[in-house]
């Protein structure tokens, strides 16, 4: 039986449950500042003061097992962005993908909580903080903030040294251990592949906002689970969802501040 957001809210003893609005708890994570990089948008792009990404987990379970476990939300980023199958789990590399409640919500232990959303997927992929722990520990800027709120990775820059992978709490990005391209089944030629030694993630498809298209992820699925828009638009159809229903962000204690809310 679903919980109402009243009863939620009343058996909610623990953070990590948040409404947008509602400020992110102080902490080491939210200190210092993290210089933004301006960005212009070309002629006919999508334009935002902060993207952002809500993702409706009733809808995703409401597509039903095969949907969840044939994913073309995450084909088609993976194929979008030339993300390599590669079976070894030390060395695969993931944008966006599915987990449970566990493993997406580690710190909220509240058995009442557990139990009723141990059923639902998660989608799990960067979520391009406000506060992105990542950028700040960077020491070659190939990692960087943009002022529209995307996390950007400029692959040529990427040295390798893995300090934004121990500094994300999230385990957002995957290095490239092995070359990935033996593992690429279909290769886009508009998107570039990489090498190894170089740390990727999910990018929030900067390349099709430039021209004029949503994520591929938010294209392909089906049950329109996943939803984009501007944070600092009240009028976006991801503020109308965050206003109604209960939200969550992952970590929010750190003050990292993600982009991407979970609705329940
Ligand atoms: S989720 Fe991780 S990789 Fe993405 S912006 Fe936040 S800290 Fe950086
Ligand atoms: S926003 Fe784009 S890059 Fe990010 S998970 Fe979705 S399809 Fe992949």
């Amino acid at each position: 039986m679903a919980i109402k957001r009243r009863d939620f809210l009343k058996i909610l003893g623990v953070g990590g449950i948040s409404t947008i609005g509602v400020a992110g708890i102080g902490s080491l994570y939210s200190r210092a500042e993290v210089e933004v990089v301006p960005h212009t948008p070309p002629q006919g792009a999508l334009k935002a003061k902060r993207w952002g990404m809500v993702i409706d987990v009733r809808k995703c379970i409401e597509s039903g097992e095969e949907c969840i476990k044939n994913c073309e939300a995450i084909q088609a980023c993976h194929l979008t962005h030339n993300v390599p199958n590669i079976p070894d789990k030390k060395k695969e590399i993931k944008w966006i993908w599915i987990d449970n409640f566990e493993h997406a919500f580690p710190d909220l232990k509240d058995q009442k909580i557990v139990e009723h959303l141990s059923r639902f997927p998660f989608f799990l992929l960067c979520n391009h903080c406000e506060n992105p722990p990542c950028v700040r520990v960077c020491p070659t800027k190939a990692t960087f903030k943009r002022s529209d709120g995307i996390v950007m990775m400029d692959f040529h820059r990427c040295i390798g040294c893995r300090f934004c992978m121990a500094g994300c709490p999230y385990g957002s990005r995957s290095f490239n251990w092995i070359d990935p391209r033996p593992y690429l089944t279909k290769v886009n030629p508009e998107f570039p592949t990489r090498k190894p030694g170089v740390v990727e993630k999910c990018l929030f498809c900067y390349e099709r906002l430039d021209e004029g298209k949503i994520p591929a992820c938010v294209e392909a699925c089906k049950s329109q689970a996943l939803i984009f828009g501007d944070l600092n638009d009240p009028e976006s159809e991801i503020n109308k969802i965050l206003k109604e229903r209960v939200s969550l962000t992952r970590k929010p204690e750190l003050g990292t501040n993600p982009s991407v809310f979970y609705v329940i």
